[in-house]
């Protein structure tokens, strides 16, 4: 299924399913799952048991970065409409939800392995171009880091302790937390001098805390300002990217201290964001977006006439059998 016009949008959340390659994590288990037709996906236990998933789409381990991204197009260019867009990538650490959203570490050099971020600046600014005379465009990016429920500025040259930010939710929708770097961007190069220093600046809190990357929510946010150059209207609407913390449970048991706390945080923001969505997806009335720091942050682009996309990662491999089920479930409560 293609949604290539935003009528087809109507009906604000999809949940789509990627498997990641088997083997890539080193992990010489064999496969447990078999996708079907039509955005089925069978998950078989040691019994062999089946256990079948239905999603909007499934994207086997050999699907591309571009395949991937035509899924998701329509979506990312209702933001130059005044939509906003929260695209997640969920999953246990390791099952590919960098790769999906930012890409390979080659990313920088090799195009074709580059992920949705980078697609997603390059489409804006292709439609930024194609609306020239119409339409002024002004983008602009910021990105974020939720760790342990405290949220820092990646873009920020001052790493020192001064780069701990609040929301404050009476900022014009979707940007919530007005100490945030933002950079405008209008082209490629801006945007990967831009990753650059987010990625830099991720990595030195890294050595620090041991494989933070995989105990943190990152949330690039692209802004799209518009002017209609005849009538005047304006639109302005926030692009979320996010690329959750990895959802597998920590064993409890013998874990203490930081690690404890992190696991509680990521278990606090995950189930949250899972709340969330359902309550959306069920049309409630009462929406609890104030029970953690990254549903508080994304409130206003998960509400009204928000679009959300879910990209639930699974690794194939049968030792991680538990984690993807209990991905695959999160994916279908919220569908
Ligand atoms: P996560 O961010 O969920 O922890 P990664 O994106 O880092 O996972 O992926 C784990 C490893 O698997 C990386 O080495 C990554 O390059 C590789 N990988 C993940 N998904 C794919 C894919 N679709 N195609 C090729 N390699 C992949
Ligand atoms: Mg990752």
């Amino acid at each position: 299924k293609l949604y290539n016009t935003i009528q087809d949008l109507k009906g604000s959340i999809r949940v789509f399913c990627r498997v990641r390659p088997l083997g890539t994590t080193g992990d010489p288990a064999p496969s447990c799952l078999n996708l079907g037709m039509d955005g089925e996906l069978a998950v078989y236990d040691k019994a062999g048991e089946r256990k079948v998933y239905r999603f909007d789409r499934v994207f086997g381990g050999r699907s591309t970065q571009e395949e991937v991204y035509e899924d998701v197009q329509a979506l990312i260019r209702s933001v130059m409409d005044g939509y906003n867009v929260c695209i997640f990538a969920y999953g246990q650490t390791g099952s590919g939800k960098t790769h999906t959203m930012t890409g390979s570490s080659q990313a920088e050099e090799d195009v074709r392995s580059r992920g949705i971020n980078y697609r997603a600046l390059d489409d804006l600014f292709a439609l930024q171009s194609q609306r020239d005379g119409e339409t002024s465009y002004e983008i602009t990016a910021q990105m974020l880091e939720i760790y342990n429920e405290t949220i820092r500025d990646l873009l920020t040259e001052d790493q020192g302790g001064n780069n701990k930010l609040d929301i404050l939710s009476t900022q014009p929708s979707g940007l919530n937390v007005p100490g945030a770097t933002q950079i405008p961007v209008s082209n490629t190069s801006d945007v990967l001098a831009m990753m650059r220093v987010g990625a830099r600046n991720r990595h030195s809190a890294e050595t620090k805390m041991n494989e933070r990357s995989s105990r943190s929510h990152q949330v690039l946010t692209i802004i799209v300002d518009g002017v209609n150059m005849s009538t005047g209207a304006r639109t302005h609407a926030c692009l979320h990217l996010v690329d959750l913390a990895g959802s597998e449970r920590t064993d409890k048991s013998g874990v203490e201290g930081e690690r404890m706390r992190e696991a509680n945080s990521i278990n606090t923001s995950l189930s949250a964001l899972g709340t969330v969505m359902h309550s959306l997806a069920s049309k409630s009335k009462h929406i609890p977006f104030r029970n953690s720091k990254l549903t508080e942050l994304l409130a206003d682009s998960l509400s009204g006439q928000a679009k959300v996309c879910m990209l639930m990662h699974i690794a194939p491999e049968s030792t991680s059998y538990g984690e993807t089920v209990s991905t695959l479930n999160f994916g279908n409560r919220v569908a």
